[in-house]
């Protein structure tokens, strides 16, 4: 046997057990089959061949393992691997003919080429592929984020304002930290000037839309997002979630394409979780340790990240993720930082001739809007880790008038989703004003933000979605405050007749 073999060679090999020539022959008559079936195929190879190929036995990538042998059935073997096979088979000093043998000796391990034949080209699923990167060339010709594409922001902010009501000074903050962030991806650093990395801290009361934010501005970008919980993040080797596996997300999110991936958001919910524990005398495998962990991801760094799957293991392919040019978004409900803040404030300004009155902060509205990185780190967050998060902002404490506006003035709002759906059958829902006051203050009492009002009004709109189809004759539903407190029914209106109360019928 040579040692060193090519693919050629190893090809005669396979023809010689005469089923890889029925296989081409068959090949052969399908292409005889016409234009369609061919055109199918190469559809199908040029999908494929956007993605690496994977080796079988060491599972490696081929921008890894180097170029691979491909066997009949899409199986692909690195030379790596062939290689260790055929030493193996040579140092054993048995005679090829007497293959039999060898699966008795120790610490020698064959591959049956015709098992590996029969177990056909889906051993691999797609979702453990890795996208090819491109070359240099293809890059220069469509660059994944270009300069001249990303909008100004006034642009973002515009459209940001479209789906998100109030929390004027976040979105700001956030269109410009975004802009300058893609910019500096874009530009080379040729004259030494190195633009830093925009990571942002948001601080906000839950259901306050910090998720739905982040989330809307990846869908404007068209921008791969990955959104994780901090709570579940443990120092790696200990139960619960890697840190590592967020960038995995994000890989899981940009359909395996390394680049892309690299130009993306990891959005870190709960980061209040990871505070450092006070007074513990255990090793804090799930607050400062994960801090700690997440250093050089924020920073950037070169992370291998398993393809397909949660965990690191001997079966699945890893890829490696430059996380330098992702957008780290961590957000955090921060409970009781407005003490700390008050507490900060009160201790300036309650010494010397120009002290204030000592509850002059208490009555004070959206107080976190005084957010400083200080009051952070006395909540328990490290300082290298808050190095990291430069851009630091607060949400606003969502009131009654901007709920009311969350439930009617979005592109996607609840009401106008409610609308459509009825429109369908023909029938026109209204809301007077007074049901839309009443809901939102149902929502307020529920205290967990903007996220109440979907419960609240879907909770009245059951009856009124099963009710109405049944009559063809109706044209018009409003939606009155009596209705939403249980006092009263919605008033109907029949095509082409006058409004009449319905009180019985959805009461
Ligand atoms: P959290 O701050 O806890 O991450 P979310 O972003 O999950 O809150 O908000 C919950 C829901 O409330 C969102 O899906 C969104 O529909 C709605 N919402 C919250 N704030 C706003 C806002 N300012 N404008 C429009 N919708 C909002």
């Amino acid at each position: 046997m040579k040692d060193n073999f090519d693919d050629t060679d190893f090809r005669e090999v396979v023809s010689d057990s005469g089923e890889t020539e029925e296989h081409t022959e068959s090949e052969a008559g399908d292409s005889s089959d016409g234009k369609e079936g061919n055109s199918a195929v190469d559809s199908q190879d040029s999908a494929e061949s956007e993605y690496e190929d994977i080796c079988y036995i060491c599972h490696r990538p081929e921008s890894k393992a180097g170029k691979m042998i491909k066997i009949p059935n899409e199986i692909c073997i690195c030379a790596d691997c062939m290689q260790k096979t055929f030493d193996s088979m040579n140092h054993g000093g048995f005679p090829l003919g007497d293959m039999s043998s060898f699966g008795n000796m120790p610490n020698i391990s064959m591959i049956n080429l015709s098992d590996l034949q029969n177990m056909g080209m889906n051993m691999v699923p797609r979702s453990q592929k890795l996208k090819k990167k491109k070359s240099k060339e293809e890059k220069k010709e469509k660059p994944v984020l270009d300069i001249k594409s990303i909008p100004a922001p006034h642009r973002i902010k515009a459209s940001l304002d479209e789906y998100v009501v109030g929390q004027e000074h976040a979105k700001k903050v956030m269109s410009v930290a975004v802009y300058n962030h893609y910019k500096r991806v874009a530009c080379d650093n040729l004259d030494g000037v190195e633009i830093e990395k925009s990571n942002m801290l948001m601080v906000g009361p839950t259901g306050s839309g910090k998720t739905y934010m982040v989330r809307t501005l990846a869908k404007l970008l068209d921008v791969p997002l990955a959104i994780a919980d901090a709570t579940s993040l443990t120092e790696a080797g200990y139960i619960g979630d890697d840190i590592e596996s967020v960038v995995s997300k994000l890989l899981a999110a940009a359909d395996n394409d390394v680049e892309k991936a690299e130009h993306g958001i990891i959005f870190i919910d709960e980061i209040d979780k990871i505070a450092k524990k006070k007074n513990t005398h255990q090793r804090d495998v799930s607050g400062e340790s994960v801090q700690q962990g997440m250093l050089k991801l924020l920073e950037g760094a070169e992370i291998e990240v398993p393809v397909g799957a949660n965990s690191k293991n001997a079966m699945v392919p890893l890829a490696t993720v430059n996380t330098r040019n992702i957008l780290f978004i961590c957000g955090g409900a921060f409970p009781d930082l407005e003490d700390v803040i008050k507490e900060r404030l009160n201790k300036k300004s309650s010494m010397g001739f120009h002290a204030d009155l000592k509850d002059k902060y208490d009555k004070e509205e959206n107080i976190l809007h005084r957010v400083e990185v200080e009051d952070i780190r006395k909540y328990g967050m490290i300082p290298e880790f808050l190095g990291r998060l430069p851009i630091i902002f607060a949400l606003d404490a969502l009131t009654e008038d901007m709920l009311v506006r969350i439930l009617t003035e979005p592109k996607n709002a609840i009401v106008k989703q409610y609308q459509k759906l009825l429109a369908m059958d023909e029938v026109k829902l209204e809301f007077e004003e007074g049901a839309l006051r009443s809901i939102a203050e149902k929502a307020r009492q529920k205290d967990v933000g903007a996220r109440a009002l979907r419960a609240i009004i879907e909770e009245f709109m059951l009856d009124i979605m099963y009710e109405i189809p049944k009559d063809d004759n109706i044209g018009v539903v409003t939606i009155t405050r009596d209705y939403i407190e249980n006092t009263g029914g919605p008033v109907i209106s029949m095509r082409g007749c006058l409004n009449l109360e319905d009180k019985t019928a959805l009461a």
